[in-house]
């Protein structure tokens, strides 16, 4: 069999999971929480079961979520998303993000990824025939580089596709970044997938930081499918649920996929996030709550020889290895696994070339306890 995918093998997340369970490693690694969601979202979903929401729902969503996601976006970027015709439920940001680029991509078509990127980008790009074009963000800070992602728009370019806040840098665009963005895209015709799944989770407000959504550029918007995920936003990553938001002409495209590579996602799900999502406060209280983490894993790590990047948003911290070992990035996190306890990610998972920079990944969306019996390990080294 003539393999499709030849430089994919088992994803990063997994292969580091698996060790840290072998290890019985505090696992820091795959980004998850550990700790329960809100009672409330289960009753709300168990509600849904008994009163027998159990069949296939509409194929787009059913209408009460999609009028729940619709007013969210509303309410904090600005932008009117028709419910019937500009939202669509999917099954988490993964189904979204390739079927938006099944639904726009033709063999040939170039889709611009900025370096590094989530691990399943490229592949899904060359599933699509499309190729791939990597800029890369600039190394040490992880900021978009306007002049290069601008030399590297042709007109065979479809699409670009963005994350923030960024996995795995935990670097957030500014607004500014987000103007650029528009300005070098206003006279093009290329798409936008904006992978905005930790969208609730951008720190330092008290600074002027908060998410710059693509929802709020008009320029962006028109030319955007806006993706997140309920997995991250909840604390259930793996019920599997997230949405994509588009102009009426890209859900038709985007649909015509949806509904031939899910079909529809599970309905009694969707009906207990609908009634949860009444109330904005588990969404709007995410960022002090994650803030609260970070800063408690921050403060443990700064005693330790890790030397630590900003993490200004998603529900990561990455930190540079270079004083505390000799191995590179994939060695050491295989090492840190089995031998100190401790999973991380390297960074080099994010790169087609497997960049070494001496940085690995830590997840701190973990109960108290987790974190500080990590720190415990990690302050050894
Ligand atoms: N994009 C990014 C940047 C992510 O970190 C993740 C989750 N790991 C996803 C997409 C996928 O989200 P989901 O679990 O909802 O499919
Ligand atoms: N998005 C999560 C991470 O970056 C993992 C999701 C997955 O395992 N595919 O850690």
């Amino acid at each position: 069999l003539q393999t499709k995918l030849p430089a994919v093998g088992t994803t990063i997340f997994t292969v580091m999971s698996t060790l840290a369970s072998e290890k019985n490693a505090v696992n820091l690694g795959q980004g998850f929480p550990d700790f329960e969601c809100d009672p409330k979202l289960v009753n709300a979903v168990t509600d849904a079961m008994t009163s027998g929401l159990n069949q296939y729902p509409p194929m787009a969503g059913v209408p009460v979520l999609r009028e729940a996601i619709s007013a969210k976006l509303h309410k904090l970027y600005g932008r009117s998303y028709n419910a019937n015709t500009e939202i669509t439920v999917t099954a988490g940001a993964t189904q979204a993000i390739i079927t938006a680029i099944l639904a726009v991509v033709h063999p040939g078509d170039e889709v611009i990824v900025l370096e590094p990127c989530y691990d399943s980008y490229v592949p899904n790009i060359e599933l699509a025939g499309g190729v791939v074009v990597r800029v890369p963000l600039t190394p040490g800070t992880f900021r978009p580089d306007f002049d290069k992602i601008s030399a590297a728009i042709s007109p065979k370019t479809r699409a670009i596709l963005i994350n923030s806040p960024h996995n795995p840098s935990a670097t957030v665009w500014t607004e500014a970044d987000m103007l650029s963005l528009q300005d070098i895209l206003a006279p093009t015709d290329v798409l936008l997938i904006s992978d905005e799944v930790y969208e609730h989770m951008v720190f330092d407000a008290d600074k002027g930081q908060t998410h710059q959504s693509a929802v709020r550029f008009p320029g962006l918007a028109a030319r955007a499918f806006i993706v997140s995920s309920f997995g991250k936003t909840y604390h259930v990553t793996g019920w599997k649920v997230g949405y994509v938001a588009a102009p009426a002409a890209l859900t038709a495209e985007f649909r015509k996929v949806h509904q031939f590579n899910v079909f529809t996602v599970n309905t009694p799900v969707q009906y207990g996030l609908a009634s949860y999502m009444l109330d904005a406060r588990p969404y709007l209280e995410l960022p002090a709550f994650y803030q609260r983490k970070r800063d408690l894993f921050r403060s443990g790590l700064a005693k330790t020889r890790f030397k630590l990047l900003p993490s200004e948003g998603s529900y990561f911290q990455c930190a540079d290895i270079s004083e505390v070992s000799d191995l590179g990035e994939a060695d050491f996190c295989k090492w840190l696994t089995s031998e100190i306890g401790v999973a991380a990610i390297p960074l080099s998972a994010f790169y087609g070339d497997g960049f070494d920079q001496r940085v690995v990944r830590f997840c701190f969306a973990k109960k108290d306890e987790t974190l500080n019996a990590a720190i415990e390990r990690l302050a050894k080294l």
